[in-house]
């Protein structure tokens, strides 16, 4: 097999290293593979030329411009995906861990880019929350923007998710507009390089937005400022060592970490071998053991099960375990392939002679080199620990294979503690379908891990399981496990972003985040605001309505037409002795109605359908006899289509001594 000599992608430019090249190995074979060096690179110039080109260019675009960037992306390695597929071999994974590596990874970046669309502005910067109000007179308030950061997000990978580790990290990064030097792990390096070359050859990154480091990092981190980020997966040791690196705590570089993790799987107490979740349960133990073989940062280490049902578990566990078809990834038949390299099936077996000082092992033979001589294979280990109270390295020490521990527990008490010896981690999986115990799971123990997963009969066949971390979601855990956050929709976004507090005037303000602020100037509308397009509709532009008056006769017949005769409506003395009315009210539906009735131009026009309210309150009673008026306010906009733009507007209803009876947002969709 030919092996490839694997280039850094650095300032613009495909280059190999200088000097030594280090040989990279087939897990399976023990062939070389490929060749690769960083040496030589200049890396203080690589965060030059992303802050100076990559970063102006990715902030010039709106967070629409850069979902639509992530698509493009997710279409150009779709499209090739085969021959990372191919090469994926080479690091032991079988054709289903692939495709959690790779198809995983092109999932994650197609939920953002559908997600940047969607959850996001078609805009520079993104409002968080409420405006505050600061001032009696409302000529002060205060809200907070994230705005992107303006330095380098610097990626540094661990080896066992080549793609989805890096597209993990790059969909937020890109997202927020901050360009990324990803450094992946050696051992893997080449599959990294290889999707990176495929996003490169899409064309439609900014120069500067995406570089590539394939080997050490040299004097990178000297040049690092507090503008930049780390971003970080892999050992507690390493990150422990980089975090305290001299210029990250000297600038105050931010530095996300996700590292090795205890996690946990609990059997509920009630889950009997008849019970359903018993068979969920040894299922997914075996399979997290054997996925990636098991080097997955999120595997389960500590299988959990009541005292009484421990040796029924073992059995089925063992039963199961020696039925897994370990061999080469290439073969179909074969369920489990090797470790990365020969190098970490040490490093697992050291682990696993650590493990034996509080356990036995009842399944596997870590000394057995099975397959053939030259490939990292290696049998799947189940060690059972029978005092997990007294013990340390069970709840210690992360063999990073497919090995697991098997412990008993006595109540929801016992559980809690246990999971929470491992000083935190990035998911606990609890196997029960008593909702009381899984509630006592959360109280004592969620605060211990990044994500809990309930699995029971109900949720089992639609459950994406214990291992994998969902886009949506948050990805990473407390203490041991990183103290990271990743991911979890928008959130991950706003990782590489800056929030600001502004204050000022709603004038400034409303100017300065292009969205309406009571207190602004407004524009008084000449024409009917229905009768313009989304582009001839300016923030602030705003209709007053006449007023309506509500009679007694508008409550009955609403009340007998919707059927809503509830009593405040209909029954004086009952409304009467009502503390918050003191007598008949009009429905708050009613007042929606007449409402739109008033604010509504009722021809054909570029509003193409009303689509729904947001933050609806009705803050005062409306007495029959009172009248309601509307000032209905283009608050803000955003385009969707080339041709249609959702408009929110901001409607607040008054009475007739000018008080707010009802205030929401509306939203309409807008011909452009
Ligand atoms: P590792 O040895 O700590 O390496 C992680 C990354 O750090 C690699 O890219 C490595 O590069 C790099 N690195 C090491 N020393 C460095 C230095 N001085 N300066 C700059 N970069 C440096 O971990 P690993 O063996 O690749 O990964 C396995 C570990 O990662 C396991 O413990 C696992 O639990 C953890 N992990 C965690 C998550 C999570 O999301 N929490 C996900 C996956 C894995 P080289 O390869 O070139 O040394």
């Amino acid at each position: 097999m030919k092996s490839i000599a694997l280039r850094n992608y650095a300032e613009g430019k495909w280059v190999p290293g200088s000097g030594a090249t280090a040989e990279l190995r087939s897990a399976v074979t023990g062939d070389v593979v490929a060749l690769t060096s960083s040496q030589g690179l200049d890396f203080g110039a690589m965060l030059r030329f992303a802050r100076e080109h990559g970063g102006a260019a990715l902030r010039a675009l709106t967070f629409h411009q850069r979902a639509r960037m992530l698509k493009a992306l997710v279409d150009a390695l779709t499209a090739k995906k085969d021959t990372l597929y191919e090469l994926s071999y080479n690091t032991g994974a079988t054709k289903a861990d692939s495709w959690i590596d790779i198809d995983g990874g092109i999932g994650t970046f197609a939920v953002y880019q559908g997600k940047g669309r969607r959850e996001l502005p078609d805009e520079h910067l993104l409002i968080d929350g409420d405006v505050e109000a600061l001032s009696r007179g409302g000529t002060f308030q205060g809200l907070h923007v994230y705005t992107p950061l303006q330095g380098v997000a610097v990626h540094i990978n661990a080896f066992n998710f080549p793609v989805w580790g890096m597209l993990e990290k790059l969909a937020p990064t890109l997202l927020a507009g901050v360009p990324a030097i990803v450094k992946p792990a050696t051992a893997t390096a080449y599959l990294a390089e290889a999707a990176v070359r495929i996003m490169i050859d899409a064309d439609v990154l900014p120069r500067g937005s995406l570089q590539l480091i394939v080997g050490p990092t040299g004097d990178l981190f000297e040049h690092l400022t507090a503008q930049d980020i780390v971003s970080f997966t892999g050992s507690a040791a390493t990150a422990a060592k980089l975090k305290s690196h001299p210029v990250i705590v000297r600038e105050g570089v931010r530095f996300v970490a996700e590292q090795d993790s205890l996690n946990a799987s609990i059997l509920g107490p009630e889950a009997t071998p008849e019970a359903p979740e018993f068979a969920l349960f040894v299922k997914e133990v075996v399979r997290e053991m054997t996925v990636k073989a098991g080097q997955k940062c999120t595997a389960i280490r500590r299988a959990l099960a009541p005292a009484p049902l421990l040796d029924a578990v073992q059995a089925a566990l063992v039963a199961q375990l020696k039925n897994v078809n370990l061999g080469d990834p290439r073969e179909e038949a074969t369920r489990m392939g090797a470790l990365v390299s020969l190098s970490q099936r040490e490093d697992v077996r050291a682990k696993i002679g650590a493990l034996e000082r509080d356990g036995s092992i009842v399944c596997g033979d870590p000394n057995a080199s099975p397959v053939n001589e030259k490939g990292a294979f290696l049998q799947a280990i189940l060690l059972r620990c029978e005092r997990p109270w007294d013990a340390r390295a069970v709840h210690d020490v992360e063999a990073f294979g497919p090995v697991a521990t098997l412990m008993p527990y006595n109540d929801a008490a016992d559980a809690i503690a246990l999971a929470n010896r491992g000083r935190g981690s990035l998911v606990m999986s609890v196997f029960t379908h008593d909702v009381g115990f899984a509630r006592a799971l959360v109280l004592g123990s969620a605060a211990f891990h990044g994500r809990v997963a309930f699995i029971d009969r109900d949720s089992a066949k639609e459950s994406t399981g214990h291992g994998s971390p969902m886009p949506h979601l948050v990805h990473g855990g407390p203490g041991r496990a990183g103290g990271g956050e990743e991911m979890g929709g928008i959130r991950g976004v706003k990782h590489y972003m800056q929030r600001t507090a502004l204050q000022g005037h709603p004038r400034v303000l409303s100017a300065v985040v292009k969205r309406y602020i009571a207190g602004m100037p407004t524009q008084d509308a000449e024409q009917h605001p229905f009768r313009r397009k989304f582009h001839d509709l300016p923030i602030g532009y705003q209709l007053k309505t006449k007023a309506r008056e509500i009679t007694l006769e508008d409550i009955e017949h609403f009340a007998r037409f919707t059927g809503d005769t509830f009593y405040a409506h209909m029954d004086e003395a009952a409304a009467k002795a009502n503390p918050l009315f003191g007598g008949r009210v009009a429905h708050g539906y009613l007042i929606l109605a007449f409402a739109a009735g008033l604010f509504v131009d009722p021809d054909p026009g570029p509003v193409l359908a009303n689509y729904g309210l947001d933050n609806l309150r009705f803050v005062k009673p409306v007495k029959p006899g009172d009248a309601i008026q509307v000032a209905l306010t283009v608050k803000d906009k955003t385009l969707r289509k080339p041709d249609q733009g959702e408009v929110r507007w901001d409607v607040v209803v008054t009475n007739r001594d000018g008080e707010t009876v009802a205030a929401y947002d509306l939203l309409t969709m807008n011909a452009a």
